[in-house]
């Protein structure tokens, strides 16, 4: 979480200020002042990346720890590559978007799995409207920019916290399966380290 942070922190502050800066240094024809900030912008997006990294690493070993934690038997997650809102932050639509993220979940599982000693299920629904209604009472959430963790439901007015809304909403739609690829057999995890990182 406190990577995620890092994370948010640098795309939303950092890097917004500093390519502010960099555009009034252009204004002011400071060739100086670009090349100081170019430089301080590359490193920016260096950590950035670097984090995200870890973040990817990390991010198998956290949802599994969350399964085994309530002994869940399905991880239903949205259809990859599809954000039909955009309503997403930078970090999740980083690993979003990412081409290979199926692994993520599919790890999380296998991980899961072998502590649980049950195959959990890994299912993709149809992301349409997740985000968009409320769970309680089926009204429009209004996503206006800025309302990214929070928004108020139209229909009864309730302030809902939109991750776990769409959670709620991701749980109830019907799932079809992700074909999992080839992790070693759950018996044979010791002694074969050919999947680590
Ligand atoms: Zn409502």
């Amino acid at each position: 979480m406190k990577l995620a942070e890092r994370y948010t922190h640098l795309t939303d502050k950092v890097l917004k200020e500093l390519n502010r800066g960099l555009a009034k240094k252009r204004r002011s024809r400071d060739s100086h002042g670009c090349c100081k900030l170019i430089g301080e912008l590359n490193r920016v997006y260096t950590r950035r990346s670097r984090i995200l990294r870890e973040i990817l690493r990390l991010l198998p070993f956290f949802l599994a720890a969350v399964i085994v934690k309530h002994h869940s038997r399905i991880l239903k997650i949205e259809e990859l590559n599809v954000d039909p809102t955009g309503t997403k932050g930078a970090l999740a639509k980083a690993i979003y978007n990412m081409p290979d993220n199926a692994f993520i979940y599919e790890k999380a599982v296998w991980l899961a799995s072998s502590e649980l000693g049950y195959n959990v299920l890994l299912e993709q629904v149809n992301p349409f409207n997740t985000s968009q209604l409320h769970n309680v009472c089926g009204g429009a959430l209004d996503r206006k920019l800025g309302h990214y963790d929070y928004a108020y439901c139209k229909a009864c007015g309730l302030k809902v916290n939109t991750h776990f809304n769409a959670a709620l909403n991701i749980s109830l739609k019907q799932g079809r399966p992700l074909s999992s690829r080839s992790f070693p057999p759950l018996n044979a995890r010791e002694g074969n380290h050919s999947n680590d990182g």
